[in-house]
């Protein structure tokens, strides 16, 4: 069997010369990978992306966004940029903008995949753990899709690319019965935030990490959860270094509903109607939900492009266990001296599943082969640099 193609282009820059540089390898990968086989004209095309938080600001860059829009359009499509309630609506859509991710910027309307109240979702059938999820509209009606994933790290999977970007970031917060359909995913099926009171130390992390204001302490010191406002989200239990909140989760279990959760959307889409994009830039340790972004680990790698999910996602594994490591950032503090397995080594959790778990439901290859773009040629087709360094 053929070897899924994943095109790559560093980050590096050799030359004084746009065609050389990121931006310009990665409009050179956008223009080898033909987006008329992705796009018919006219379509309406969602490219989910998650948009930051306030805090944690490492999010694609709004060039690149750009650049995907514009080769989009220049194929008949009606691409938007998107992702779904994770914060309230419209204070999302603020956030995303301060984070450089607007229309100006991208030339698109940048929406809520499930409605500004979260609750656009359409019920389909998942896999054995979650049975069935709700989808958010605008990425479930789309004829097809791209999932332009900022890869890092992430507490409760390991690692976060274009399996959580889909799995987690493709379902609606709600469903119209105003059932959590995300806050299923984070917490065991029926399970409950556990506090312990004498382990808290009362330092109120978890009240400024709730993104919906849900935990206050009572006049006794008593943590009270709103479950109203709660959305399930379990970042109050991440950031309790204590030990007393804790989120009823099994970490390999996650990663398996990760998987489930994205194998349903992508059931959603005719086959080969969905682009991946991984920036391997900024790969801080956590997810960019937090209410902060880290050092990153790496050094920036590069982007990787593939119609293969499962290859993509190995390959930028493959290749952040490959990179040198930061020094002054989270993996020095462990003591890490190369970046081999560093999700597990900082998280605890092995990210490899979540790729083995998407690949199971036969959405992909693990056999990959890597196509370099090194430039984007000259209008006459040389690829010598105008300006090398060194001159
Ligand atoms: S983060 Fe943990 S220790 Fe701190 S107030 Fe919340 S429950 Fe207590
Ligand atoms: S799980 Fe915790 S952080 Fe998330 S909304 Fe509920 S109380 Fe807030």
């Amino acid at each position: 069997m053929a070897k899924s193609i994943v095109y790559f282009a560093s980050a590096r820059a050799k030359y004084f010369d746009y065609d050389y540089g990121f931006l310009g390898k990665f409009e050179e990968i956008l223009n080898l990978i033909n987006l008329n086989n992705f796009v018919a004209k006219g379509d309406y095309i969602p490219i989910k992306m998650h948009l930051g938080s306030q805090g944690a600001y490492r999010v694609v860059r709004p060039a690149f966004i750009r650049k995907l829009v514009d080769s989009l359009k220049n194929v008949g499509g009606e691409p938007f940029v998107t992702d779904t309630v994770r914060i309230p609506g419209l204070e999302y859509l603020r956030v995303a903008s301060a984070n450089g991710i607007n229309e100006l910027s991208t030339g698109v309307p940048v929406i809520m995949a499930d409605g500004v109240f979260g609750r656009d979702s359409v019920m389909r059938p998942c896999g054995p753990i979650l049975g069935e999820i709700g989808i958010a509209s605008a990425i479930h009606d789309a004829p097809a899709m791209i999932v332009l994933s900022h890869c890092k790290g992430h507490i409760a999977s390991g690692y976060g690319g274009a399996v959580k970007n889909l799995g987690m970031g493709g379902i609606a917060f709600k469903d119209r019965n105003g059932i959590h359909q995300r806050g299923r995913m984070h917490f065991l099926q029926n399970a409950e935030l556990s506090w312990t009171a004498e382990k808290c130390s009362h330092c109120l992390q978890c009240v400024g990490a709730c993104p919906h204001e849900s935990i206050t302490f009572d006049q006794n010191e008593w943590l009270v959860i709103d479950q109203q406002k709660c959305a399930r989200c379990g970042r109050c239990a991440r950031v309790c270094t204590e030990g007393a909140l804790v989120l009823p989760q099994n970490a390999e279990l996650f990663q398996k509903v990760l998987a489930e959760a994205a194998a349903a959307v992508l059931d959603t889409f005719p086959k080969g109607k969905v682009l991946y994009i991984n920036f391997v830039t900024e790969v801080q340790p956590e997810c960019d939900c937090m209410p902060m972004a880290d050092a990153p680990l790496i050094p920036d790698i590069g982007v990787l492009v593939s119609d293969d999910i499962v290859a993509i996602e190995k390959a930028t594994l493959d290749l952040i266990g490959q990179a040198q490591i930061i020094r002054d950032s989270k993996a020095g503090d462990k003591g890490l001296t190369s970046a081999e397995n560093i999700f597990r080594k900082i998280h605890g959790k092995d990210p490899y599943l979540q790729v083995r778990a998407i690949a199971e439901f036969g959405l992909g290859s693990e056999d990959y082969e890597i196509v370099e773009v090194l430039c984007k040629p000259k209008p006459d087709g040389s690829i010598e640099p105008r300006n090398p360094f060194g001159h």
